[in-house]
């Protein structure tokens, strides 16, 4: 049998190994520390947001950015409804109530003529706005971000970007989520790139990402004995996978070249096969191709996505269905939504194919060679 051919694995560049050398040197193995400092300052260039912070966990910084925004149990919070569960349990955490919108059918990401159109009939209804809207950069494609912006500023609403895929990618030349009064990351173990678990909070006020180091590191009060007035969390990111995190932020550029050149590949091979689709890139964006992700018209293509992924595990290749929309998820049954069509639609037949950065030509034509002999 080959060796496995995983859906996105870790890619480690040359200085990983030897800042986490030096973080053992200086004995800087503490949640706080030089490289935590330096990994945020980082982000912030990378981003163009005011503050940084960095955290255990992309699901930590939304749990945050909800918190932050002063939600009250029973607030609805809105959001696209193809996304992973962290990208929403957190606002379960803070007993707010989703509400799950449909996707744009060719890039997957939260379709804003429908957002916009809600917003404007409860404008004009007794029932409330919602206080926050969640955008979701979904496999590494950032929304329009100048809409966004509008939107939130015309009906009130706070910002979060959910960029935890979108590391990289950017929106008419801005980093993906530019703008969002709250931006969050991912450097999970199979994100572009990783801390081997690991996250971050963009903040547009510095007031709230200093309200933000607070409540992640247990929201301690000022004084020489543990001291508290509210209560806070164990979100802080560990100096040891921030040294990981600023290493890969330095081949980050070269992480989104790679799969951008397999994303190409996977197209030009299935990009005019009929009854294949492969999503769009945003007008004007830059996609980090995170996932290269495709949907089959299963009459079109006389092939379906489920015997295709069958197909690869067979021959020790990895690949998923795309994410399960949230408002067919059984956590969700009693959740408001609004469509979800699409989202359902790519979900039946969608498959994320093998995208990761240190795969060769040959890897790629591994793939290929699987589908090839299904749907000729
Ligand atoms: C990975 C991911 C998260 C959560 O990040 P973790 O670091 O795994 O907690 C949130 N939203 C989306 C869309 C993600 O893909």
């Amino acid at each position: 049998m080959p060796d496995r051919l995983f859906l996105s694995p870790p890619h480690m560049g040359p200085n990983e190994q030897l800042y986490v050398d030096e973080v053992f040197r200086s004995n800087w193995i503490a949640p706080i520390g030089p490289f935590v400092d330096r990994f945020e300052d980082d982000l912030a260039a990378l981003t163009g947001m005011n503050a940084m912070v960095a955290l255990s966990s992309g699901t930590a910084a939304l749990h945050l950015a909800l918190r932050l925004s002063g939600l009250r149990p029973g607030d609805e919070v809105w959001g696209s409804t193809m996304t992973f569960i962290g990208g929403v349990a957190p606002i379960l955490y803070e007993q707010a109530r989703p509400v799950f919108l449909d996707v744009d059918a060719k890039t997957l990401l939260l379709d804003l003529d429908l957002l916009e159109e809600h917003l404007a009939q409860r404008a004009g209804s007794r029932d409330a706005l919602p206080k926050v809207v969640i955008s979701t950069d979904l496999y590494g494609s950032a929304i329009d971000a100048t809409r966004m912006r509008a939107l939130a500023d015309r009906f009130g609403f706070l910002w979060i970007s959910d960029s935890a895929e979108s590391v990289g990618s950017h929106w008419n030349g801005q980093h993906a989520g530019y703008g969002a009064d709250f931006l969050i990351l991912s450097f999970n173990g199979n994100k572009i790139i990783t801390t081997s678990g690991g996250g971050a909070l963009g903040c547009a006020d510095p007031a709230k990402a200093a309200e933000a180091r607070f409540l992640a590191t247990q929201a301690r009060d000022p004084a020489p004995h543990y001291e508290h007035t509210t209560f806070g969390y164990n979100y802080r990111l560990s100096n040891v996978c921030a040294a990981i995190g600023v290493a890969q932020l330095e081949v980050l550029e070269a992480r989104v070249e790679a799969r951008r050149a397999i994303n190409a590949a996977y197209r030009r091979a299935l990009g005019d096969r009929p009854g294949f689709f492969l999503h769009n890139e945003p007008e004007t964006g830059r996609a980090n191709r995170w996932l290269t992700t495709i949907e089959i018209d299963p009459i079109k293509a006389g092939i379906a996505a489920e015997a295709i992924r069958l197909a690869l595990e067979a021959k020790n290749i990895e690949s998923r269905p795309v994410w399960k929309p949230m408002h067919l998820q059984p956590v969700f049954a009693s959740a408001s939504a609004i469509g979800g069509d699409c989202a359902a639609r790519a979900f039946a037949r969608g498959l994320c194919l093998p995208s990761g950065s240190a795969m060769t030509q040959d890897d790629v034509a591994r793939v290929l060679a699987v589908i090839d002999r299904l749907s000729r």
